[in-house]
């Protein structure tokens, strides 16, 4: 029986989780559980799964929460309890399904307290990489890939070595706006950008799939995670989503991993890995349906966000936390109706113009640069 403690439990990772949880009862376990605001669905879950601890965003939340449960069990909020879910008791594993920046702390925290981590929250990879993976060596413990992309490198890799592989090729759907042109990009909408053609995901990540941003933190994200230079890493558009992404060797050959776009694949695989189990309730890849795949070379200039990224990876030291600041910043005014699609690459690329990168930054001069960014970025908007 493997205990989890699941932190983002009513976002779109989150709700997922939970049904692989609740599809094998015989191998997994709910200990801790934390959502943010989103009391009617948090409420379900924990009368569900009944954890033995139980965090959420704030006080008020907190307070309607005790009120409602029907069992006994400590629930906690903001960020210390945010942190006390993600270490909780003896659970072998946090699932961090956390949006943003904030799942940072409750990774290094969980580290330190031995557990391994099934990492869906990308950005704490792109903020802070270099740390999360050196403490990840130095305490033991697995950092488990959730994003389908480095759930799919990380099972054709089945441990070969860099000097072995040429290229880690991250696959692409190109997002809700794929096949409009840079001017036809002006004046799209919220709504419009929300629709993914292939993936159901929470509104962040939608908007980072549209700006090709989402592909620029896989990039990062998978430097760090399979310890590969940017030279070997790179990204192909392929619209149907059926091949998750491959690894070319050096003698030529290319493994890939196909799948039907169901994240609750890549969830159940890092929750039971190196084993396998049934995906309960899930379509098989029918691929005489399919008919055919395609694939295009990355238009760098039409998808500005992912040049940007590469860039910043390749600057190193505290660029990628900029990067992933003024892009998390952006999409929020986005969301919020406060500026329009194409504004969100550009806030971010001023941001990094106006930083001066640290190289090998210390947890603190991290956190200090994403916060200068957050808040130079807010003043773009005048
Ligand atoms: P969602 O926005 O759907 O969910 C985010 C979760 O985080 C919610 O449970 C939310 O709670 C919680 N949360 C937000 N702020 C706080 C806070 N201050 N304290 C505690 N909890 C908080 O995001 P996704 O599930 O789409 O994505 C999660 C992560 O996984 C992201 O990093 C994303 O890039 C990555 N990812 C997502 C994929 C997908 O298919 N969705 C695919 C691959 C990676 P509440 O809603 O209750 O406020
Ligand atoms: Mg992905």
């Amino acid at each position: 029986m493997k205990k989890i403690n699941l932190i983002g439990s009513t976002g779109s990772i989150g709700i997922q989780t939970l049904d692989v949880i609740r599809s094998h009862p015989e191998k997994f376990k709910l200990e801790a559980l934390s959502f943010g605001r989103n009391f009617e669905e948090g409420i379900q879950q924990i009368e569900e799964f009944k954890p033995a601890l139980i965090s959420v965003s704030s006080d008020d939340i907190a307070g309607k929460v005790k009120k409602e449960m029907t069992y006994t069990a400590p629930v906690l909020y903001g960020q210390e309890g945010l942190v006390e879910a993600a270490v909780y008791g003896d659970a072998d594993l946090l699932v961090n399904a956390v949006m943003g920046r904030i799942g940072l702390e409750p990774t290094l925290k969980a580290i330190e307290a031995g557990k391994n981590i099934a990492i869906a929250n990308k950005e704490t990879l792109v903020t802070a990489g270099h740390i999360v993976t050196e403490m990840s060596r130095k305490h033991g413990v697995k950092l488990i890939p959730v994003d389908s992309e480095h759930s799919a490198i990380d099972q054709c890799l089945h441990g070969d070595s860099e000097k072995e592989v040429s290229k880690l090729i991250l696959t692409a759907s190109g997002g809700s706006f794929r096949d409009l042109s840079r001017k036809e990009l002006e004046n799209v909408t919220v709504k419009d950008a929300l629709k993914h053609p292939n993936w159901n995901m929470g509104a962040k990540i939608t908007i980072d799939s549209a700006t090709m941003m989402n592909k620029g933190l896989e990039v990062i994200e998978a430097k760090w995670l399979f310890n590969m230079p940017y030279e070997k890493i790179d990204v192909l558009l392929h619209k149907e989503s059926i091949i998750h992404s491959m690894v070319e060797y050096i003698d030529g050959s290319i493994l890939a991993h196909l799948g039907t776009p169901d994240m609750r694949v890549p969830i159940q695989y890092a929750l039971s890995e190196p084993d396998r189990l049934d995906l309960k309730g899930g379509d098989r890849l029918k691929l005489w349906e399919v008919g055919a795949l395609h694939f295009e070379k990355m238009d760098y200039d039409r998808f500005r966000c992912l040049k940007m990224a590469f860039e910043a990876g390749r600057a190193g030291g505290t660029a990628p936390a900029v990067l992933n600041a003024a892009n998390e910043v952006a999409v929020s005014l986005f969301l919020e109706g406060k500026i329009s699609f194409l504004e969100i690459e550009t806030f971010v690329e001023k941001a990094l113009d106006s930083h001066t990168p640290i190289s090998n930054p210390s947890l603190e001069e991290v956190l200090s640069a994403d916060k200068a960014a957050r808040s130079s970025v807010l003043t773009y908007l005048n």
